[in-house]
This record gives structure tokens, C-alpha cells and sequence, in this order.
């Protein structure tokens, strides 16, 4: 082979013309090919992703220092990483630091891109995989992008409370559309090869096979600038005008204010501010961008979204291991069965899928379809997934399956009357799960032959969207099934949260208060507008009624029901007029009409009255009450993992850091005794639990 390539065979090799010996120490390989252009490869040592961290600009510094003196034909930089370019910064770096050292080590990091973007000679960032962050910042450092089909950029440092502060402000709003370059940065949301190819992100987009010959054409200057109209067009060259900014900066000031308030939110509106004043002056806004983001990295947001950050990646080390499980087969494949199966099918499982009508199988198919498509696959990947997913309406697969997955209605008989007929059919080693949200498993394990390979994996609806998965275990379950499950969990890329068999588990133990709490209000004959406006001030993501109108009416109840008569501690009543609504069909978004009517797409609740703070109080408490007790009575193993099932599976309002730790923020003995204030007010659902009194 000539020229460099780079193989993702196996282990991934770096084949570099005459530099072979190149040195493996370190974060940079730089070798030159017979062309004269020089390519240097990242690759973090410790670790299968490359974020970019001090010692990786730093050492790109020293590499800068031998091309100035000796500028090359041109010098394209790429990952040796499979799975992508560059994954952002290393958010750990901040940790402890004061805003002035930070502010240093960023001007020092932008120093040295700036010098990379000075080289006399063409630069050239080929990217496959992510370019996120960090990452991103460096590629735009470069004159020119090569995007490898199936590659993205984006600017997640929104989702973190900051915004880009390695020069992604002003490089990304000078290179393409300034609006679109905003929306990327306000939004957090990533750029897929086609459309960073429109913007004019990529100026080449290719396959991996190509990749030597589009960096030729972009060291010759034979490549014509993509994004087109986008890039400098008329609407850009407004743009630079202050009064035409401050204009476009309103419009997304309040477009972000509904999103994203300033009061719980504050990067995205210093992003803002920021463009708005400083829009046309690069060496300004550079300035201001530094100055800013080291700021915010010392707000309460930033901290709480950094510490739900680490709550992720401790989630996903709980599914480290192997699963054992290559066929997987869904028993019911209705609203949940079909989307397990579809994502599991694209995650690379071979599934099988059966259920008694065959229309739900037809219907899963398209399911599926929609999954592949809302995950970005191309039309091979979808193809091969749909090829790896069987309709099965026998139930043949049963016998081939590693792991079997039961998704059909929530009703025991029907449930425990299927273990029943399958159990027998299973392999020795393949485990039963179920994906019930509100029966007890020790129950439903009376119809299981082998206890120990029988629990929960509780999906959240829509499976494509939640993160979160319950791993269920009762008192049979072996470790090795559990194990087996949340490493299940990794390979289809959800987050295990592994709980213990309790009434609702661990998530809608703590969400039925919520719900119910809102219900009363209702009754009470408060607004349901204000009910929801309630919950939206305290950060939720979504207001309880518009909540269970969501999750259906049907559903809500059903879970309701078996709470109340499992639970020590009383639930709320649901009211008659609730069974009446799911007697009339009113089931909520599902039937298009509930509380809110959902023939338009979401409902929202507007502007204004938000209720007292004491309403919000009588929605947040109870969650975090039912919290303590899921602790107190061992559900969940620890704080950190109740406040990463909340946030991952529900959205509790990320920048509190979840409920256990608004709950040390706010003070457990205010909390118990707010929760003690509200008891005698509203009633005993409010007496505080043990737990806070012993965990002072
Ligand atoms: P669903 O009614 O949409 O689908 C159930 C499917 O099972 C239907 O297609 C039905 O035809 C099929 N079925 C019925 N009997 C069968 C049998 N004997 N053999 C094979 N298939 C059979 O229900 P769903 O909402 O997907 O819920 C399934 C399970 O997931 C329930 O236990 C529910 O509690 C749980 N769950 C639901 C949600 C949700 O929001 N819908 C969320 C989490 C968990």
C-alpha cells in the first residue's frame, strides 16, 4: 500500500510512509508521505476515545514548533481512534480550578491553535466519527475539513452549562451561516455529514478509502468551498451589522428563554450576549469568549451539569463486561416490544420478535425503520439492522435466543401463563426478562422454572430517546444475570440502573407522587396550566399533567393501582373523574386527547401564574421523599445512581445535579421538616421519611 492509510483493523495502525518508526509515546504520530504532506494522527494512550486535554495542545505546540521552521507540503490532521475524531475537552481538567487559572490555560490553548491556523502551508482536519468539543475546535483550526461519510460535529458544551471556549465561538459563526453556526452552538445538537456538508463545515465529503486522495486535492486548492450560499451569502454580510445582530440576537434570546431559562441555564444567553456585542470583531470576541466561558464554569449550572456528566459515564461502567448474548427474542410487539426490538437490532443483536397479532408485526417493521432513520443510519446500516430483526409470530427464535425479553400488556395471569409455555423451550443459559413497569417480580417468578435467571429490564418510553434501563433483580437473581444485563445494556448503548424488586422499582416509585400530587391540584380546582407551570419553574422538563397525559391516563392508573395497595407509605387518591377520562378513551397523547388536546403535537401550558412555592413544594418533595425511602430501603445502591436514574429517565431538571443532591443543597432537615409543615397541612402522604432524620 502506498501513501497513508489508516486501517481500523483490529487494532488500529497507522501506516506512514517512510515514517514507520514514527514515535508511540505520547498523543501525536507524525509522519510524512512520499508527497511531501505531513500527517499527524491523535492518539490518546490510555483510552479508546481522544478528547482534547492540555497535555494533547501541548504537545501539538512542540509539533508546531519543527513546521514553522520547516513548513511542510501541507499538514493534515486525524484521529487513529475507530470511533471518531475527537471527543471535546477533558471536563475533568477543570475540576478545582479558580476561573483565573482556567482563563490562562485556555488563552495558552488558544495560543497554540491559533498558531496552527497561521501555517504557511494548508491545513487539514479529516474527521470520521465525532468531532465534538474540543475536537471540533481543533478541526476548525484547520483551512480545510474532509468529513469521512458518517461523520458529525457538533458543540455539546450547552448540555455542560458552558459554551465553546477553544475559539468555536467566533470560528464557526466566522466560517459558516452565523445564524446556523448560533443554533449548533445554542442547541448542542450535532451536525451529520450531509448537513455540515450544506453548511459548509465539511468542504469534502468522502469515503475512508478516498481520504489520501481528498487531502491531495485540498493541498493543490483544487477543492471548491462546500456551504455555498450559506457561507458568505447576504444574510451573513448583514449579520455584521450591529443594529441587524441585536435584531436576530432578540429573537433567540427568547427562543432560548423557553428552552433553556437564563435563571437555571446561563451559557446559552452569554452566548448570546457575546455574539451580539462582539459578532464582527474576531480578536474581541476571541477575548470575550475566554473571559466568559471561564466564568461560567464556575456556576452552580455548570458544576451540577458537569457532576450529571460523571453520573453518566459511572452508569455506563456498571454495563461494563460481556453479555453472552447474540440472539435476542421479544415476546409482544407492541408500543414497547417493537422499539427494544428495533434498537437492540440496530445495536447489532440478532432479534426475533412475536406476538399473537400479526398487524404489530407488520407495524414493528416500520417501527424499526423509524428507529435506524432518527438514529442517522444510512440505507446499508438500516438495511442490515431490518435484516437482523424476524418477525417470528410462532415464536420459533424462543429457542435460539440468549436473552428473552416479555413486553406484552400489563396483566400478572397473562404474563406468568407465557413464562409458563416458554420457560421450557428456553436455552439453560439464557435469561427471562420482563419489561413490566408497575408488577412485583417476585410474583411473576412463581410461573419461572430457573429463579435465578429471571428478572427485570425496565425500558422507558420512547426506548429510542431514554437513556435509562432498570436492571431488576429480586431475591433469586444471580449475579451473573444482572451482570449479563446492564453489560446488555452498554452493547445497545443505554445506561443500567440496577434496582431492587419494590413497587414501582425505583423510577416510578419516585414519579407516582409527582403525578398523583398533580391530580390532587386538579381537584383542588387549580389550573392544570398552573399545576404544569409549577413544576417547569422548578426546572422539569415536562409539568406532571402534561406528564401522565404523555405516558397515558391508562397507564398512569395502572401503575397507580398497584403502588397504593404494595406501598406502606399512602398515595395520593386518583379521583373518579380520572377512571372516567380512561373509561371514555381520553388516554391522553396516544388517543390525541386527555387533559391537554394533542391534535396539534404537544401541548404548552404558556406564560404565567406559576401557583405558590408551596405548590411546587407539594410536587418536587414527595419525589425526593420516596427518594430517601428507595435508600433507606436499599432499591437503589446509592445517591448517585438514584439521581442518574432520575435525570437520565426523566429529565428531573438536569442543572439541580438530580434530587438527591438538590436535597443536600437545600438541607435534609429543611427538607424533612418542609415535608413536615406540608403533612400537617395537606395530609399524611407528606410525612417525611425516617431516612432524612438518620441521614442528617
Ligand atoms: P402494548 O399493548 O402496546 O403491546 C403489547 C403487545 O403484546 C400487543 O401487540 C399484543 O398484541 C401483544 N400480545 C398480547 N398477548 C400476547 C401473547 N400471548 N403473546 C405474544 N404477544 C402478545 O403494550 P406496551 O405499552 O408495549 O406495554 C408492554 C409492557 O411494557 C407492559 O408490561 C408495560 O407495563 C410495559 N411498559 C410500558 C411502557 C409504556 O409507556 N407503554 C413503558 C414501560 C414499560
Amino acid at each position: 500500500m502506498t501513501g497513508p492509510v489508516l486501517e481500523h483493523l483490529g487494532e488500529v495502525r497507522l501506516e506512514l510512509g517512510a515514517a514507520r518508526d514514527a514515535p508511540r509515546e505520547g498523543h501525536w504520530r507524525q509522519g510524512k508521505a512520499g508527497d511531501g504532506i505531513v500527517w499527524m494522527a491523535l492518539d490518546r494512550p490510555d483510552s479508546g476515545t481522544n478528547t482534547i486535554s492540555k497535555a494533547v495542545l501541548l504537545e501539538l505546540s512542540e509539533q508546531l514548533d519543527q513546521l514553522e521552521q520547516n513548513p511542510p507540503e501541507a499538514l493534515v490532521l486525524r484521529s487513529a481512534k475507530p470511533k471518531g475524531f475527537a471527543a471535546g475537552a477533558d471536563i475533568d481538567e477543570f475540576t478545582g480550578m479558580d476561573p483565573e487559572e482556567i482563563e490562562e490555560m485556555l488563552r495558552e490553548g488558544h495560543r497554540i491553535l491559533d498558531r496552527l491556523g497561521d501555517l504557511p502551508c494548508p491545513t487539514i482536519a479529516v474527521v470520521h466519527g465525532e468531532a465534538l468539543g474540543g475536537g471540533f475546535e481543533l478541526a476548525l483550526a484547520c483551512d480545510w475539513r474532509i468529513a469521512v461519510e458518517g461523520a458529525a460535529f457538533g458543540f455539546p458544551e450547552v448540555q455542560l452549562g458552558l459554551h465553546p471556549g477553544l475559539g468555536g465561538t467566533y470560528r464557526l459563526t466566522g466560517l459558516i451561516d452565523q445564524v446556523e453556526a448560533m443554533q449548533l452552538m445554542l442547541t448542542g445538537k450535532k451536525a451529520h455529514t450531509k448537513k455540515a456538508a450544506r453548511l459548509g463545515i465539511a468542504d469534502v465529503v468522502t469515503e475512508e478509502r478516498h481520504v489520501a486522495a481528498a487531502a491531495r486535492a485540498c493541498a493543490d486548492g483544487e477543492v471548491e468551498r462546500r456551504g455555498g450560499g450559506l457561507r458568505g451569502g447576504l444574510k451573513s454580510g448583514a449579520l455584521k451589522f450591529s443594529r441587524t445582530r441585536k435584531l436576530a440576537a432578540r429573537q433567540m434570546r427568547s427562543k432560548t428563554e423557553k428552552e433553556a431559562p437564563q435563571a437555571h441555564y446561563p451559557a446559552p444567553h452569554a452566548l448570546i450576549d457575546l455574539w451580539e456585542e462582539h459578532g464582527d470583531d474576531r480578536s474581541a470576541m476571541q477575548e470575550a469568549e475566554l473571559q466568559s466561558f471561564a466564568r461560567l464554569v464556575a456556576t452552580e449550572t455548570c458544576q451540577n451539569l458537569v457532576r450529571v456528566f460523571r453520573l453518566r459515564r459511572a452508569l455506563k461502567k456498571r454495563a461494563e463486561g460481556e453479555d453472552g448474548i447474540a440472539h435476542v427474542h421479544v415476546v409482544g410487539a407492541g408500543e414497547m416490544g417493537a422499539e427494544i426490538g428495533a434498537w437492540a437490532a440496530m445495536r447489532g443483536k440478532t432479534e426475533t420478535l412475536s406476538d399473537l397479532d400479526l398487524d404489530a408485526l407488520g407495524k414493528a417493521v416500520k417501527t424499526a425503520e423509524g428507529v435506524c432513520g432518527g438514529a442517522h443510519l444510512g440505507a446499508a446500516e438500516t438495511r442490515d439492522a431490518l435484516d437482523r430483526m424476524m418477525p417470528d409470530p410462532n415464536g420459533y427464535g424462543v429457542r435460539r435466543a440468549d436473552l428473552v425479553i416479555e413486553a406484552v400488556p400489563e396483566k400478572a395471569d397473562l404474563k406468568t401463563k407465557i413464562y409458563k409455555g416458554i420457560c421450557k423451550d428456553m436455552k439453560p443459559d439464557a435469561i427471562l426478562a420482563t419489561n413490566t413497569s408497575s408488577l412485583l417480580l417476585a410474583r411473576l417468578s412463581e410461573a419461572v422454572e430457573d429463579k435465578a435467571r429471571f428478572a427485570g429490564l425496565h425500558f422507558f418510553n420512547p426506548v429510542s430517546k431514554m437513556q435509562l434501563v432498570e436492571v431488576v433483580r429480586t431475591k433469586a437473581t444471580s449475579d451473573s444475570t444482572t451482570q449479563r444485563l446492564a453489560a446488555f445494556c452498554g452493547v445497545i448503548d443505554k445506561l443500567p440502573a440496577p434496582v431492587r424488586d419494590y413497587p414501582g422499582f425505583l423510577v416510578n416509585r419516585m414519579l407516582t407522587p409527582y403525578l398523583l400530587e398533580a391530580m390532587v391540584l386538579l381537584d383542588e380546582g387549580v389550573q392544570k396550566e398552573v399545576v404544569d407551570r409549577a413544576a417547569l419553574r422548578f426546572g422539569m422538563p415536562m409539568g406532571p399533567v402534561t406528564l401522565a397525559d404523555w405516558v397515558g391516563l391508562d397507564i398512569c392508573l395502572d401503575v397507580a393501582d398497584g403502588l397504593k395497595d404494595e406501598l406502606e407509605k399512602p398515595v395520593p387518591e386518583v379521583p373518579d373523574w380520572m377512571r372516567d377520562m380512561v373509561e371514555e378513551g381520553h388516554t391522553g397523547k396516544k388517543a390525541g386527547r386527555g387533559f391537554y388536546d394533542w391534535s396539534d403535537g404537544r401541548p404548552d401550558p404558556g406564560e404565567g401564574d406559576a401557583g405558590s412555592e408551596d405548590l411546587t413544594d407539594r410536587l418536587i418533595l414527595p419525589m425526593l421523599d420516596a427518594c430517601m425511602e428507595c435508600l433507606r430501603l436499599n432499591v437503589a445502591e446509592d445517591e448517585d445512581e438514584v439521581d442518574g436514574a432520575m435525570i437520565f429517565a426523566t429529565g428531573f431538571a438536569p442543572f439541580r445535579g438530580g434530587p438527591m443532591h438538590y436535597a443536600r443543597a437545600r438541607g435534609h432537615d429543611e427538607v424533612r421538616d418542609r415535608l413536615q409543615e406540608l403533612s400537617e397541612s395537606y395530609g399524611p402522604r407528606f410525612v417525611p421519611d425516617e431516612g432524612w432524620s438518620r441521614d442528617g
